[in-house]
């Protein structure tokens, strides 16, 4: 899903699995945990797929409808709320 050239230089865009990345959304930031992204192999920029996209909205939704209730490693989705100050 990944292999792509980057947008921003010549480098390709390869597949990269991380323990945990932050996506900033309008009811704060939250983390999916073990994931596959896409990491320019030249400039380091992130990249996601729509799947990952989508997912990262669900937990965002799912986080505001419980006001942070949700407690970390819990259901389909593994998320916690992250206050940060910058992105990424
Ligand atoms: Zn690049």
């Amino acid at each position: 899903m990944y292999g792509y050239r980057c947008e921003f230089c010549d480098g390709i865009v390869q597949s990269t699995p991380v323990k945990s990345e932050a996506f900033k959304h309008r009811e704060g930031t939250v983390s999916l945990e073990d994931l596959v992204i896409g990491v320019c192999e030249r400039c380091g920029r992130r990249y996601y797929s729509a799947a990952v996209l989508h997912k990262a909205h669900e937990a965002a939704v799912d986080l505001s409808r419980h006001k942070g209730r949700i407690k970390l490693g819990e259901g389909p989705l593994e998320f916690q709320k992250r206050i940060r100050n910058e992105w990424p």
